[in-house]
C-alpha cells in the first residue's frame, strides 16, 4: 500500500470500486453513478461586529441527480474544502439509496471555526450563504434540501428557512427547503435525536445476531457491551444516551481536548447535560465535574485505542487510519461520523475480523427522519394528527370486546395506557427503527450471497450501486 495521502473523495471511490467490481453493471454506468455532478464554490463577504470585512469560503456539492431533490447537511468547520464536500455528497447518495430515501446526495460547507464568531455574525454568514444558493438554484424543496451537520444545528436551519421563504414568499411548500428545523418552524419531533438514535438501533441490531457475536468472541445482546464514543455533539451525545438506556456500558468518551475512561461505566446523562450547559467556545472535557475514579487522558488519539467491545467514532473523518488501526482493540466499529475510517484502515481491520458497520448505513437515521420532515412540510400536517384518536377508539373497542368475552374488566388507567394512539414521535421512531433494522438484515443477506467473503461496507455499496443503477437504466440518458 502506498504512503501517498489519499483524498477523502478518493477513499469513498476506492470503496465504491471494490463493490462495483462485484456487480455486473457496464463501466459507463458505474462512472455516471460515481461522478460528482455539480460543485458550486463561492466567496461571500462578512461584515464583522467590529466593522472589519472578511471573505468567507463556501461550497455546495450535488453528487447525483438520479432522484430529486438532492439532500445533505451543511457543515461549519475549518477543514471544509472541495474534496470534502464532494466526498460527503457522494456518501449521501449511497446513504439515501441504502435506506430507500428517494433523494440524490449533496453536501455544503463553510470554512469557518464557528466558535470564533458571534451569534449575529453566524446569522449573517448563514443568511448570505442561503441567498447565494437561491441565486444559483442550489436550494429548494424540489431542488436541493440542506440539513444540519458538523458545527450546525436547528438554529442555522431556522435562519435558512426564513431567508429562503423571504425570497420566495409565494412558495406554498417553502418550509421543505431545509430540514432539521426547530419544531415551531416546521421541524419534526425526533429529528435532533435521529442520527444518534439510529446509530443505537443499528448497534443493538448488530449485537442481537448471535452467530456474528460468536465469531467476534462476544455474547449476544447489547446489555453490558463496553462502548467508547468519540464526539459529544449531536450524533455522539444521543448515541451514548440511547445505548446506555438500552443497557450498554459506556466506558469511554473522547472529545477534542481529552478523554474520559472508566471500565465501571460513565454516566452518559450527567456528562451530556454538563457538556451542553457549557457555552459555545467554553466547552472542554477538563471543565466537567465528575465522580472520582474516572481516568482523564489528554492524548485524544489514545482514546480510540482503549479497551472496549464497540467503538463509535461520531466526530470527524479520518480518525482511524492505517497508522492506529493495528492498536484498535474494539471488536465492532459503528461509524456514527462520515468517513471516520480510511479505506486502508477499513481493509486492515476487516482482515483482522473486526466488524465495521459503515457510515453510509449506520448514520442514515438523520437523513431518514429529514425525509419524514420534508414529507410533513409538503403535507402541511403533523404525522398522527388525523389518526391518533381514531386508533385510540379502535383499541378501546377491541379491549371492550375482550371484556365482554372474558371475566376480565380493565380499569380506566389500564384502558387509557393500552389504548394509546400513535403520535408524531411514536411514528417517527417506529419508521426509524424499522428502516434501520430491516436495512441491516438486507446487508447481511447481500454479504451472504457473496459467501460472507465481503465486509458490510462493500455490501452496503453493492446495495446502493444496484438501486441507483436501476434508476439510471429506467431513466436513460437525456437528451
Ligand atoms: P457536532 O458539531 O454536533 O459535534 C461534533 C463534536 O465532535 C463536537 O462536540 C466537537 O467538539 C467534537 N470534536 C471535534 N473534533 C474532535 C476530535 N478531534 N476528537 C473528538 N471530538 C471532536 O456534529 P455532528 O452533527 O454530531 O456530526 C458529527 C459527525 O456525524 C460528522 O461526521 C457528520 O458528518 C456526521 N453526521 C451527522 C449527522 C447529523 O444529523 N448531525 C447525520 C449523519 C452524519
Amino acid at each position: 500500500m502506498s504512503n501517498q495521502p489519499v483524498s477523502f473523495f478518493d477513499q469513498v471511490n476506492r470503496n465504491f470500486d471494490r463493490a462495483a467490481a462485484l456487480t455486473k453493471h457496464a463501466p459507463g454506468l458505474l462512472a455516471i453513478i460515481k461522478a460528482c455532478n455539480s460543485v458550486y464554490h463561492f466567496n461571500l463577504p462578512l461584515e464583522r461586529d467590529d466593522g472589519s470585512i472578511e471573505v468567507i469560503h463556501a461550497w455546495r456539492a450535488e453528487h447525483s441527480h438520479h432522484k430529486l431533490p438532492t439532500k445533505g447537511g451543511i457543515r461549519y468547520s475549518l477543514g471544509v474544502n472541495e474534496d470534502e464536500v464532494m466526498a460527503l455528497a457522494a456518501l449521501m447518495t449511497y446513504k439515501c439509496a441504502v435506506v430507500d430515501v428517494p433523494f440524490g446526495g449533496a453536501k455544503g460547507g463553510i470554512r469557518i471555526d464557528s466558535r470564533k464568531y458571534s451569534k449575529g455574525e453566524l446569522e449573517r454568514i448563514t443568511r448570505r450563504y442561503t441567498f447565494e444558493l437561491v441565486k444559483k438554484n442550489f436550494i429548494g424543496p424540489g431542488i436541493d434540501v440542506p440539513a444540519p451537520d458538523f458545527g450546525t444545528g436547528a438554529r442555522e436551519m431556522a435562519w435558512i428557512v426564513d431567508t429562503y421563504t423571504a425570497l420566495s414568499p409565494d412558495k406554498l411548500e417553502g418550509a421543505a427547503c431545509v430540514t432539521g428545523k426547530p419544531l415551531a418552524q416546521g421541524g419534526i419531533r425526533g429529528r435532533a435525536e435521529a442520527t444518534g438514535r439510529g446509530v443505537a438501533f443499528v448497534t443493538r441490531a448488530v449485537c442481537n445476531v448471535g452467530e456474528d457475536m460468536k465469531q467476534l468472541g462476544l455474547s449476544p445482546g447489547i446489555e453490558g457491551k463496553r462502548v467508547i464514543v468519540q464526539g459529544l455533539g449531536n450524533v455522539g451525545s444521543y448515541t451514548a444516551l440511547f445505548l446506555q438506556e438500552m443497557g450498554a456500558t459506556l466506558v469511554g468518551l473522547i472529545e477534542f481536548d481529552g478523554v474520559l475512561y472508566d471500565p465501571r461505566g460513565l454516566d452518559a446523562a450527567a456528562i451530556v447535560s454538563q457538556w451542553n450547559a457549557l457555552g459555545r467556545g467554553e466547552k472542554s472535557i477538563q471543565k466537567l465535574v465528575l465522580p472520582g475514579g474516572i481516568q482523564r487522558l489528554e492524548n485524544v488519539q489514545e482514546g480510540l485505542e482503549l479497551d472496549c467491545d464497540i467503538l463509535i467514532p461520531a466526530a470527524l473523518e479520518n480518525q482511524i487510519t492505517e497508522e492506529n488501526a493495528p492498536r484498535i482493540k474494539a471488536r465492532i466499529i459503528v461509524e456514527g461520523a462520515n468517513g471516520p475510517t480510511t479505506s486502508g484502515a477499513s481493509e486492515m481491520l476487516s482482515q483482522r475480523g473486526v466488524l465495521i458497520v459503515p457510515d453510509h448505513y449506520a448514520n442514515a437515521g438523520g437523513v431518514l427522519v429529514s425525509y419524514f420532515e420534508w414529507l410533513k412540510n409538503l403535507a402541511h400536517v403533523r404525522f398522527g394528527r388525523m389518526e391518533k384518536r381514531a386508533e385510540e377508539l379502535a383499541f378501546r373497542r377491541i379491549l371492550k370486546t375482550v371484556e365482554r368475552n372474558t371475566e376480565r374488566t380493565f380499569s380506566e388507567a389500564e384502558l387509557s395506557s393500552a389504548a394509546q394512539g400513535s403520535d408524531e414521535a411514536d411514528l417517527v421512531n417506529s419508521g426509524l427503527e424499522d428502516t434501520m433494522v430491516t436495512a441491516f438484515h438486507h446487508l447481511r443477506e447481500i454479504r451472504a450471497v457473496h459467501g460472507n467473503e465481503i465486509d458490510l461496507r462493500t455490501a452496503a455499496f453493492i446495495d446502493a450501486i444496484n438501486k441507483i443503477a436501476i434508476s439510471y437504466q429506467d431513466l436513460g440518458i437525456f437528451p
